[in-house]
Formats: C-alpha cells, sequence, structure tokens
C-alpha cells in the first residue's frame, strides 16, 4: 500500500516537471511576435496549426476500410506516440487473446474507429451508433465471461453518432466480398472465414477443409445425392466424430431446403468454420458444447434448387432486377430438380395423428410411415434426409428458411383441414415454445414488436408462432421429425428477404449467430438418461412417458434417452416389452442447464422369485435431481470478498502502464 502511494506521488512529480518544462515552448513561443511587430515584419505569427488528415501508422489498425486519420483523435491523443502508449491501445491489441478470440476483429475495428478515426476532407467521421449497439449486443457476453467491464471508449452513446449525422460503418470491410484474417498472431489456428455465397463445390470444399483442419473434432459424410446427383453433405463436431456415444446428444441443424432461401446455407457454412477455429483457439464454450454434444450441419438440403435460384439472381446484370428477383416470391429453385416442394414432401403423419386422436390410448409418438406414402412421389432429398434421421437419435434440430422473420414450431397441419389458419398445439406445446424463443430471444430483431416484418405479421407474437396458425401446410419435415422419431424440429424464418444481397451476409451471422448457439445449448434442458434390466443390459426402444403429454421419446441403442422438459415437477414412466414400468418423480429447477440425470431399472415382469429377491429396493424410489442441481449452482457462487480484493487474472496484460492502467476496465472498482 505505501509502496503504491510512494510511485503515485513520485510519478506525478515527474509529470509536474514535465508540464513545467513544456510551459516556455508553449506560451511563450507566441508571445514574442505580437500583430504589429508581424505587420512590421519584424517575425511572423504563428499560425494556429490546424490539424489535417494523416496516414494511419498504428498496426492494430491497418485493416480498417479506410487509410487517413486525424489528431488529436476522439479520446484527445494528441499523436501517435501518445496512442501507442495509452491503454485503450493496448487493450484492443490484447483484445483477441483476451476474449479467446470472440469478436475480434470486430472489436478491435470498433476501437480504431475511436482512437484513429476516419479523416476525410481535413475532418474527422464519427463511426456510427447502430455499429456499436449491434457489436455490444453479440459481444457484451465475452466481457462478462472474463468479468471485464465494456471499454468505456467504446461507449455508443457517447462516441458514435447516428446516420443523421452522416456516420460511416466501421466494420465494412468485414461486409461483402472481403477476406479478413480473425488474427495475425496464430495464422495457424484462424479462419478466414468469407462472407460471400458459395457455390455447391465451394462448399464442399470448405467443409472438407474445415473437417480436416479439425480432424479431432470433426468429419464430413454425405447422407445421400440430390436428383442432379449431388451429394448431400454434413459436416459433423463432436468429440468423437462418427460415433454416438452413450447419453451424448446429438443435434442438426438443416439449411436450404427451399433452394432459393439462402442465408441459412450460408449461415452452416460459417457456423462450421466458426466452430471449428473457436474451439482450436480454445473458447471455452465452443469447447464445450463440442465435448458434450454432437453437431451435425446439413448446409444445403436442395443443392440444385440452390444453383438455379442463384444463377437467376446472377443473370440479372441490372442492379433492379437483381431485387426484383431476390423479392419476387417466384423466385425459381425452391423446388428441387424434379419440381417438388422438399416440405410438402415427408409422410404426412399429422393426418393420421388428427383421425386417430380419440381413440382409446393413443398416443403421438413414433407413428409408422403409411404403405400409401411410397406410392406418390418420393424426391431423392426427403429419402436421404428420412434415412439420415431414422439412423441417428436426434433430440433437437432446426430447418432454417427465409421469406419471413419468426420462428415457427408443429404443428404446421392444421387440426381442421378446412382452416387454413388455426392454432394446432403438439402435446409439446410448452417445450416447442421454449425452444422457439430460445432462437427468437437471441435474435436482435425478430422479438422486436416495434420492427416491420415483412408484411406486418408477428408483430405481437414475440417473434414465435405456431405453424398451423400461420399457414397450415402436409407433408412437412418439421412434423415428420416429432411423429415419427424423437426429434423435436422448429423452423427457423431468417428474414424478409429470400436471397439477400452479399453485402447483407456478414450481418446476418453477427444477428444469429449467438441464436444458432443458445439454441444447440437448449438440446442440455430437460433429462437424459440409461434404461436397463436388472442385470444391467441395456434396453433398447423402451418409452419414456411423462404424464401430461402424450409423446414418449424412445430409447436408442445403448438404453440411454433424452427427453426435453420444462422446468417443475415431472411424473416420468418407462416401460418397455417383458419388464414392468417404473415411475419417478422428479423436479426440474428452473435454471438448470444441465439435463438431469433419471436412469432406470426395469425388471422382468416373469415371475422368478430368486430375482425378485435381488432387485435393488431403491428402483421404485423418487429421483429428485433437485439437491443434486441445487448443489451445481451453489458451487457457481464464488465468495465476494475474494474478487473484490483480488485483480482478475488479465490485469497482468496492464500492469506495465503502471499510473495508466485501465481500471475502467474493472467491474468493481
Ligand atoms: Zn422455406
Amino acid at each position: 500500500m505505501n509502496i503504491g502511494y510512494k510511485r503515485t506521488k513520485m510519478n506525478s512529480l515527474v509529470l509536474v516537471i514535465l508540464l513545467f518544462s513544456l510551459v516556455p515552448i508553449v506560451w511563450c513561443y507566441p508571445a514574442r511576435c505580437e500583430e504589429e511587430d508581424a505587420l512590421l515584419g519584424r517575425c511572423n505569427v504563428p499560425v494556429a496549426v490546424k490539424p489535417i488528415c494523416t496516414d494511419i501508422v498504428l498496426g492494430y489498425c491497418d485493416d480498417m476500410p479506410y487509410t487517413k486519420t486525424m489528431y488529436p483523435n476522439l479520446l484527445d491523443n494528441k499523436n501517435r506516440e501518445a496512442v501507442e502508449t495509452g491503454p485503450e491501445y493496448v487493450l484492443l491489441s490484447v483484445l483477441h487473446t483476451l476474449l479467446k478470440g470472440e469478436c475480434t476483429p470486430d472489436l478491435r475495428m470498433l476501437g480504431c474507429s475511436i482512437i484513429a478515426p476516419r479523416c476525410e476532407m481535413n475532418k474527422i467521421l464519427k463511426p456510427c451508433r447502430s455499429s456499436c449497439e449491434m457489436l455490444k449486443k453479440n459481444c457484451m457476453h465475452a466481457f462478462e465471461n472474463i468479468e471485464m467491464a465494456w471499454p468505456y471508449f467504446l461507449d455508443c452513446d457517447r462516441f458514435f453518432v447516428g446516420e443523421e449525422e452522416g456516420c460511416y460503418d466501421p466494420l465494412e470491410s468485414l461486409r461483402g466480398r472481403h477476406e479478413f484474417m480473425v488474427d495475425n498472431s496464430a495464422p495457424e489456428l484462424s479462419t478466414i472465414i468469407q462472407f460471400t455465397y458459395h457455390s455447391h463445390s465451394q462448399m464442399t470444399n470448405i467443409l472438407k477443409k474445415t473437417a480436416e483442419k479439425c480432424s479431432d473434432i470433426s468429419r464430413t459424410y454425405s447422407i445421400g445425392r440430390s436428383f442432379e446427383g449431388k451429394d448431400l453433405i454434413v459436416i459433423e463436431f463432436s468429440n468423437n466424430p462418427g460415433q454416438h456415444e452413450l447419453l451424448e446428444p446429438e443435434v442438426k441443424y438443416v439449411g436450404n431446403m427451399h433452394g432459393n432461401e439462402v442465408l441459412g446455407r450460408e449461415l452452416l457454412i460459417y457456423l462450421a468454420q466458426y466452430l471449428c477455429s473457436e474451439y482450436l483457439l480454445g473458447n471455452q464454450r465452443i469447447q464445450t458444447l463440442i465435448n458434450t454434444t454432437r453437431i451435425h450441419l446439413l448446409a444445403s438440403m436442395n443443392p440444385d434448387g440452390y444453383d438455379l435460384a442463384a444463377s437467376e439472381i446472377g443473370a440479372s446484370d441490372e442492379q433492379e432486377d437483381a431485387e426484383a428477383a431476390r423479392y419476387n416470391e417466384r423466385t425459381s429453385g425452391r423446388a428441387n430438380g424434379q419440381n417438388i416442394d422438399l416440405n410438402r414432401n415427408f409422410p404426412d403423419l399429422t393426418s393420421i395423428v388428427y383421425q386417430r386422436r380419440r381413440n382409446k390410448g393413443f398416443r403421438t409418438d413414433h407413428i409408422p410411415i403409411p404403405d400409401s406414402y411410397w406410392f406418390g412421389k418420393v424426391a431423392p432429398e426427403t429419402y436421404a434426409v428420412m434415412k439420415w434421421i431414422r439412423s441417428i437419435p436426434f433430440v433437437l434440430s432446426a430447418s432454417l428458411h427465409g421469406g419471413d422473420l419468426v420462428v415457427s414450431y408443429p404443428y404446421d397441419f392444421s387440426r381442421h383441414p378446412e382452416k387454413e389458419k388455426m392454432f394446432s398445439p403438439t402435446p409439446d406445446e410448452q417445450v416447442f415454445k421454449l425452444l422457439a424463443k430460445s432462437y427468437a430471444d437471441q435474435h436482435p430483431v425478430m422479438p422486436d414488436q416495434s420492427h416491420d416484418r415483412c408484411g406486418g405479421e408477428f408483430a405481437n407474437t414475440n417473434g414465435i408462432v405456431n405453424g398451423a396458425l400461420w399457414y397450415s401446410f402436409a407433408g412437412g419435415m418439421s412434423d415428420f421429425n416429432y411423429l415419427h422419431t424423437n426429434c423435436f424440429e422448429i423452423t427457423v424464418e431468417l428474414g424478409c428477404d429470400k436471397f439477400p444481397g452479399e453485402s447483407e451476409l456478414y450481418t446476418g451471422w453477427q444477428e444469429n449467430k449467438e441464436a444458432l448457439l443458445t439454441y444447440m445449448e437448449m438440446v442440455h434442458r430437460g433429462i437424459k438418461g440409461i434404461v436397463r434390466d436388472e442385470s444391467g443390459k441395456a434396453i433398447k426402444g423402451a418409452r419414456i412417458s411423462v404424464r401430461g403429454i402424450r409423446h414418449d421419446v424412445t430409447t436408442a441403442e445403448g438404453g440411454d434417452y433424452w427427453r426435453i422438459l420444462p422446468s417443475g415437477l415431472h411424473i416420468i414412466t418407462a416401460s418397455a416389452e417383458g419388464y414392468s414400468k417404473v415411475m419417478k418423480k422428479i423436479n426440474l429447477p428452473s435454471r438448470l442447464m444441465k439435463a438431469g440425470s433419471v436412469d432406470f431399472v426395469l425388471s422382468s415382469v416373469v415371475e422368478e422369485p430368486d430375482l425378485f429377491v435381488s432387485i435393488p429396493q431403491d428402483t421404485y424410489d423418487r429421483f429428485d435431481p433437485y439437491n443434486k442441481f441445487d448443489e451445481y449452482g451453489r458451487s457457481g457462487n464464488r465468495e465476494p470478498e475474494e474478487e473484490t480484493q483480488e485483480k482478475p487474472w488479465w490485469w497482468s496484460y496492464f500492469a506495465f502502464l503502471g499510473n495508466n492502467q485501465p481500471t475502467w476496465l474493472l467491474r468493481r472498482y
């Protein structure tokens, strides 16, 4: 304490001496040449030096969309040296390391727009508030993760201005057809994400290269071919690629099912690259996700339709034609190469459910595909996807579309055949709402009620809607997922524009990145466990029922199951043919972010007195994971006294700055 005080005092002494030594130079010079002296030609009145544009010579700001800056800058740094020795610039130089690659170069460029502001015609231009606000929304959590405050000089209200004041976008070079390095210091780990459109071969190349680069956690595989023979390529991420691991849930994203709805396809290409590079850079959230989840990305379910749509956009030379083609609902390429709409081509199991819903004991799960389905035209893409979702125990899925801005959830087919718009909930209405909300809430625009939304619908729905209430159709993929398999699928409409301009792809990524990650993490909500017999052998195909929800899930090969559930009390029953039922009561706390583990041991119903004796009594015991997770929650709370006294680990990066240390980065100071 004492030493610190002395140092402070000494430093201020040095500063005072420095100031005094500057005074003669600054103040005495003009005093020597009065106006009349100047008129007599005795001396020259020093013209107040007007600041002019000068080259940016700052290594960490050399990729800005402009080359000229001006001093003093927006922080009143008088020259380059002042900038380079300031804590703001030091922060920018270490930001990538501190945030483990998250939000850089975006944040660095935002910072540069303040410390090396754009200069044109000897005037400083200010960066746009909207760029700042969007980035803050996307990146705030990265700062929270390391317990760092949002830097004062990135205060969107203070240093940034609105469009009406003639601002510019400091992140311009990250949008559209520009390449950038995510990081200069670790080129072998960083990825050049190109925010452009990708042809089928470019997409295949990128996905394969990504899987190669991350070969420990990734691989690509094909689930079949399109009508015109293109591979339907999937990239997978898992700590054990190619294998289902016991109790590890599987999640999938499907993009571009409608060939002319293209943003989802690109988002999944970017997501693959992002997952790979973030994993390698040590991003803890991404590592946890990949280590605990098996992720499958089918960027394009309809590559033939995409080619047609892209060629049409490309052929319109005139800007206006291209615009018209983008907005035109009739843009070709929605259907596959045989002109089949893939989202109408799945077996219509929803009608079967409606027909039988009054039959006693009828359930709404694992409905077999009726023979009649195969008499119709089944597109190769539909067939490939059906085979795929039947072969992997998927738990959660989203299909990415375009044309509106909303998340819709099953049923997509109306309960009443003549009612085009009718609320038609599944027995899992609560779960689906939770899932849909988890995506929409993380999107900066989707839940915004004031936002103009492609024709005014969904203004009051917080960005989510029951599919059949929006408009009813049969043969959709999401209804099929729900009624034939254990998988819950939602449909994400990514924006009004089905084929947005290339310059909008980067924004599309920024708006959806967090939602895409959060939604995948939802697969860990609810409960999971293993169903075994008394000898410990896994029971495959056992049913897990939840009281009050007429929709069972079944166990996979290893006897493992997953059941996404809302928080609260639930009564869970496990049953299998030849075994007695076992019931357990559970309580899922609302803050639980990890699947509660609920295992079952089923005893054979063939009465064998010897066996009965050996059955452990606790088989029927009520299982309440609440206590377990309460403990888990508590371990997250650290001692508050410890935190206020100790500086965070990243403080050492600024230690050399002495008195100039950025105390504004400390959250409790
Ligand atoms: Zn669509």
